[in-house]
Order: structure tokens, then sequence, then C-alpha cells
């Protein structure tokens, strides 16, 4: 069995300049494998690979459909291959195989919805008067820089090559240090449907060499990263360095406002996917339930009931979709959230259930619900990045709606009630980038994603992300 895996830089597969890194299985404690680590040298390669290829003019050369159809057929070998992907995707990351197989869905959704946006890129025309003709046209940066976090290693890669490659860029991705190893399909994915030789360069790497090279590289055309805002810090100072422009998409502690006209069949159905999806490890989780003082102890009741009734084990078990939940992606992140809940504990919150990690190899943490938790808490406005629900009660809709904005974030907001009139009062007063109106996560790959605040900007999903990848140009024409 396979148990080494290199990056792919110009149309090879290559060792790591900076050696090997060691995987873990956070579903077992043990080896996964090995991937080859790139250093800045092994960056700087990838990146005048991806030049090379840019300036070569075949990506743009190309007719848009064609590019797209380069694109979708990305998307295609990756579900003609799920359960091969899934199963590595599961031994790395630690999420149950059946979300692994969401995530590779996801993943080959975007090479198609942007695969098909491929064509719709088009300037304008500007009147000038009769003397002129002016128009405007859409050009590629050149080489787009992705720097990947662990949550969704495939998807995350996906989003952003699909709309990059679609609008003709060259990219470079530098892979998460936990789960790299399944990025390696995108690298196979890209031979199988005979993309430019350089077009696309996966790397992983650590992220202050690596990733700090490639954020920093001169000859990049943009960056666009996710990860934390420590990090994002980093790579947008990086990047302004050499006046490139940087998408971040940053964490968030998002709130869900509970009226007491909510269906809470429909809150219970949101609080399931919200914060125990991928262990909570989602920056748009529903890290904080926002519950009107009137049905505020029931619904507690059911998010602790919801909780205690999940199975937790290894991932790769875990074929179907069901009551169950898997390992975090490392020991690390575990212990940071298993640490988090015990200071809110000792910060006078309550532990409704959960807060402790279990006793078995792995890097597994019970799911959680912490109560009376008021927005002055450390717990309230730092984000867990784990299965920790926190609850806070609300005496009105306007106490609601100020507890919702009381972090430096905003990345998602949302609000369950029936009344339309609510609703979009919330919708309209939480500073987020995107609210969902009774159900968690609504949207899809076309709706633009992104945050306010210290949650990030720029805008990634949607026809939005297209305008990450290219600058306008005008050309005036003096008719004689
Ligand atoms: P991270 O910021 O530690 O790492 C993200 C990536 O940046 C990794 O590939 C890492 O190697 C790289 N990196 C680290 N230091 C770097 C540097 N100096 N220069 C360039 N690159 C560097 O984040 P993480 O631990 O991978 O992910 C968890 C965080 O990411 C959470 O805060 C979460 O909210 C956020 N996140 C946000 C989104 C989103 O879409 N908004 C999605 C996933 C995760």
């Amino acid at each position: 069995m396979q148990d080494y895996w290199q990056n792919y830089v110009n149309g090879k597969w290559i060792d790591g300049g900076a050696g090997k890194l060691e995987v873990i299985n956070p579903g077992s404690g043990e080896r996964y494998g090995d991937i080859a680590m790139a250093n800045a040298a092994d960056i700087d390669s990838a990146v005048k690979a991806a030049l090379a290829c840019h300036r070569s003019g075949v990506l743009t050369a190309m007719r848009p459909v064609e590019r797209g159809r380069l694109v979708r057929g990305m998307g295609d070998y990756l579900l003609a291959n799920v359960p091969a992907i899934a199963e590595m995707l599961t031994l790395e990351s630690g999420k149950p195989y059946w979300e692994s197989v969401i995530e590779i869905e996801g993943a080959a959704r975007y090479f198609e919805y942007y695969g098909n946006q491929a064509e719709t890129v088009e300037g304008r025309s500007i009147p000038l008067g009769g003397d002129y003709l002016d128009f405007t046209i859409y050009e590629p940066f050149g080489v787009s820089a992705q720097i990947i976090p662990w949550n969704y290693p495939l998807e995350m890669t996906a989003r952003g090559i699909a709309a990059a490659l679609a609008t003709g860029n060259a990219c470079v991705v530098k892979t998460p240090e936990l789960d790299p190893i399944s990025n390696v399909w995108l690298a196979r994915a890209a031979e199988a449907v005979g993309l430019p030789t350089g077009a696309l360069n996966i790397l992983c790497g650590y992220g202050h060499e690596a990733g700090a090279a490639l954020a920093g590289h001169p000859e990049i055309g943009n960056v666009v990263f996710t990860g934390s805002v420590e990090t994002g810090i980093k790579v947008a100072e990086a990047a302004a360095r050499n006046v490139k422009p940087a998408i971040l998409e940053l964490g968030g502690k998002s709130g869900a406002i509970v009226m007491p006209d909510a269906d809470l069949d429909v809150v219970m159905e949101s609080v399931r996917w919200g914060i125990y999806f991928n262990a909570g490890q989602v920056c748009s989780a529903m890290s904080r339930m926002i519950a009107h003082e009137d049905i505020h102890d029931e619904v507690l009741e059911r998010c602790v009931a919801l909780a205690e009734s999940l199975s937790i084990g290894p991932g790769i078990d875990r074929r179907e979709f069901g009551p169950n939940m898997a390992a975090m992606v490392s020991d690390g992140q575990r212990d940071r959230a298993v640490g988090l809940v015990q200071r809110a504990s000792e910060d006078g919150v309550t532990v409704a259930t959960g807060g402790r990690k279990l006793n078995i190899p792995g890097s597994f943490m019970e799911p959680t619900v912490l109560s009376g938790v008021t927005p002055d808490k450390e717990i309230a406005g730092t984000e867990v990045f784990g299965p920790v629900l926190s609850v806070m009660k609300a005496g009105s809709e306007d106490q609601a709606i100020e507890i919702a904005n009381s972090t430096e974030y905003g990345l998602v907001g949302g609000i369950f009630t029936a009344d339309i009139d609510a609703a979009h009062r919330a919708a309209r007063r939480i500073r987020a980038g995107q609210i969902f109106i009774n159900e968690w996560f609504a949207g899809g790959v076309e709706t633009p994603f992104g945050g306010f605040g210290k949650s990030g900007y720029g805008r990634e999903k949607g026809r939005e992300a297209l305008w990450n990848y290219v600058q306008t140009k005008n050309i005036a024409y003096r008719t004689r």
C-alpha cells in the first residue's frame, strides 16, 4: 500500500526540499503515511512553472467553453473515484466517511459550477461618442496562490482552483500540514483531463516556510487564503509588500437567534448540522445559539439530548449519515477545544453536557453544550473550532441582535422564527456576510460567502468569486 506521497510541480511528482512530514490518522492516533514537504525553493519552482504556463497563453488562448470543459472534467474525475478518495480523506482528517463523500461531491460541484461560468465572464462597452469605440475585457491575474486549511482540504482547494482555472489563471496550492494527502487527487484530475502543464501545482509544506514563501512571492498574481485571523494578517501583509491582492476567508463565532415562534424541530435539525458536522470544525459553524428566554430552557434541553444522542468513534466505521460524529483533526485541536471549555467552566459557564476528551486512542471530543454563556465571557467571543455549542439567553429581539453582533467576527448569522418581518429585520441588522433564515447552511456553491469584520474580506463561491481572479482592462479606440 502506498504510504508516501509527493508534491506536484510542472506536471511532475517531486520530493520536497524540506524532507517529509508524517501524517497521523486522528481516528486511531496511528501513522497514516508521509507527505513531501516543500521548501521556499520548491515554491519558487512552482510559481515559475505556473507563470510560464500563464505567459505561454495556453490557458487564455483557449475558448472559454473549452477551459470550462476541462474544469468540469476535473469534477467528473473526482466523482468517478469517490470510494478511494473518501477513504483517504477520512483516514487523514478524521471525519466520518459519509462526510468525506459529501466533501468530495462538494468539491466536484465547484468544478461543475465554475466550469459552467467560464464562458460568462463578459466585458461591456462604454459609449464615448461617435469618434470612439470603448470596451472592457477581464484578464486573469496570472498565478493564483491558494493557501488551504485542514478542515475541508479537498473542497477548499477545489473552490479556489475551479474559479481560478475557469478564468484562465494558473495555480499554486499550498496544502495543510495535517491532512494534505487527498489533494493528490486534484493533481491526478488535472492529468486525467489534460490540463496544460504548469497550470496546477500542488505542494505541502510548513506554513511559516512554504506558505510564507508563496504569499510573499513577487511573481504571484493574487493570494487566496482560508484559515485563522492570525495567519491571514501575515498573508495579507506579505502580499501587500508586493502590492498583490489578497482574499481572506477567516474564522467566525456565528450566532443563531431562536425566537419563541420558531419551529423547534427545524432548529434542532440545524443544530445537528450547524455545530456537530465535521465535529464543529467549520468556519461558519453555529457556535452560539441566542435563545429567547421564553423557549430557552426547552431548547437547551433539546440541544443536550441531541448532543448525547450522537455516537462517537472512528470515521472510517461511520459509512452512513446518522446520529454519529467522528474525530477532530488532531490531538492538538482537540486539546485546545477541551481547554477552552475547561476555562469557560472556571469562568462560571455551565457545561450542560460533554466537554471532555474520550478515553480511547484518537482525537475524540464529546459533543458539548454550554449554558449560561453571556457576552462578557471569553468563550462567547472565541472561536473553538470544535463540537461546542454556547447557548445564550436574550429577553427580546433587540437584545438577541445585540448579542449576535457582540463579537469581532461577522462570517454568518441566522434567525429561526415564523415571523417574516422579524426575520427580515434581523437579516438587515446582523453584521455578517451571509444570513440563514430557518435553516443553518442554507445556500450552496452559487451563493457568495465571506466575512464582515475579522472574518475577512472578499467573497468565495457564487459569481462574486470570479472577480477575485480577473482584473479589468479598458480598451479605448479612436476611430479614423
Ligand atoms: P491556519 O491559519 O493555521 O493555517 C491555514 C493555512 O495557512 C495552512 O495551510 C498553513 O500551513 C498556512 N500558514 C500558516 N502560517 C503561514 C504563514 N506565515 N504564511 C502563509 N501561510 C501560512 O489555520 P488552520 O489551523 O488550518 O484552520 C483553522 C482556522 O481557519 C480557523 O480559525 C477557521 O475558522 C478558519 N477557516 C476559515 C474558513 C473560511 O472559509 N472562512 C474555512 C476553513 C477554516
